[in-house]
């Protein structure tokens, strides 16, 4: 079987994978969380015009006389009278503006004596005023839609006085590992067994991404065990397993997902690592059958999951941003796949980036992939490259 290019694959993933629907849910959860639709305010502000300083509220057209102070606004508790000519009001940073004021001056140009104020110093009408909806006005759009809400959304959200947003649901991802030698972390670890690493790895993916991940723990590389665990497969978004997708005697799981209602989509992609995957349609889930590779698995993960899984969330379905930098060495022409390289980029004092992929690219290596900042991505038929040359980059 000839392998898939990886932009057929990713095309064949996103043209199956459809936006969640949305639900509504207060702003006190919201981070993380992808707007479905543009966000209005519910208010104007600053909500009235208020001083931007401690100081005194004053007419500009009397800065130039000896005032006498009749009363004083605060943050929360504006003052109710009007000043005349010859007076002042004592204010505070956010204190709403003073009827018959025009111009605010700090209170550190101004000399006061008991009830009197000298104005040494004030630059122009109109100083130290923060206009009404000068910020934003009531019904703006504060956040547009398919934006990923953060701190400051939620702070702006906040002050706008919006209670509740309408996001896309979290997509829900089952995880299953497969095969005899893994034990859980915090095992006993005896003869033959290594500890699941990729289990703990896709559920800080997923959760990192936005997924709600349940563990569906380990099945043994038996037809038995195998369809015990996908049994346990409902209500989810996507099905992720992980190893036994290979050609191997116990790689037996697509067999038992097709008996299940599995449709493939495809098996094997031109690239490296990661050439097993497997994707399709099991019962209306997006099915990811990931190679058992730490490194594999991870770069699967990033080129075709988190694509389907941003795009559920109403997110463009790009995965990570990618980037160009200069590479510290030779690199070998491409090999008839895409290779995504385990490499560490630098952002040099002069501006340029660059990137050192020299360390061993074992694919079931997995300190390589904790000590990466980078995939360094070489295109199926790229030329020998040189040191000092532009390569692509993908940002993790
Ligand atoms: P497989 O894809 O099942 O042939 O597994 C390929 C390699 O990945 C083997 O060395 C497995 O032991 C290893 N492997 C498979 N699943 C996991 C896992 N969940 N955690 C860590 N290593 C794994
Ligand atoms: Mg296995």
């Amino acid at each position: 079987m000839s392998l898939l290019p990886v932009p057929e694959a990713l095309e064949t993933i996103l043209n199956s994978t459809n936006e969640l629907d949305t639900e509504t849910i207060h702003l006190n959860d919201a981070l993380g969380r992808v707007t479905a639709n543009d966000i209005t305010s519910n208010l104007t502000q600053p909500p009235f015009a208020a001083s931007a300083m401690d100081g005194y509220a004053v007419k500009y057209d009397d800065i130039d006389k000896p005032l006498t102070v009749i009363g004083e606004s605060q943050a929360g508790n504006s003052f109710d009278g009007t000043i005349e000519n010859g007076e002042a009001a004592r204010i505070f940073t956010g204190a709403p503006m003073v009827d018959g004021a025009d111009t605010v001056v700090i209170q550190e140009n101004v000399t006061r004596n008991g009830d009197q104020i000298i104005i040494n110093d004030c630059k122009a009408k109109g100083s130290n005023i923060r206009a009404a909806g000068g910020d934003f006005k009531n019904g703006d759009v504060l956040v547009t839609k398919g934006t990923k809400i953060g701190a400051r959304q939620i702070a702006l959200l906040a002050a706008g006085n919006v209670a509740e947003i309408s996001v896309y649901r979290q997509p829900k991802v089952a995880i299953l590992s497969t095969g005899d030698e893994l034990l859980e972390v915090g095992s006993e670890i005896g003869p033959d067994k290594i500890v699941n690493s990729n289990v703990p790895l896709f559920m800080a993916l997923v959760e990192e991404n936005g997924g709600i991940p349940i563990n569906l723990g380990t099945a043994k590389d038996t037809l038995k065990d195998v369809q015990t665990k996908i049994a346990l497969v409902k209500d989810v978004d996507i099905f992720v397993s992980i190893g036994g997708v290979s050609v191997g005697d116990y790689d037996i799981i697509q067999d038992v997902l097709k008996e299940a209602g599995l449709k493939v989509d495809f098996w094997k992609v031109a690239m490296q690592p990661g050439k097993p995957i497997v994707y399709g349609d099991f019962n209306s889930i997006r099915y990811f059958g990931m190679p058992g590779n730490p490194s594999s698995s991870y770069v699967c993960f990033a080129n075709f999951m988190l694509p389907a899984m941003n795009k559920m969330q109403g997110l463009d379905g790009v995965g990570y941003p990618t980037s160009m930098a200069t590479v510290d060495h030779d690199i070998r022409a491409g090999s008839g796949r895409m290779n995504y390289m385990r490499a560490i980029y630098r952002e040099n004092e002069d501006g340029t980036k660059s990137v050192d992929a020299s360390f061993n690219q074992g694919s079931a290596r997995l300190k390589t992939m904790s000590d990466a900042n980078c995939l360094l991505i070489r295109d199926v038929s790229a030329p020998e490259a040189k040191a000092g040359d532009l390569v692509k980059i993908v940002l993790i």
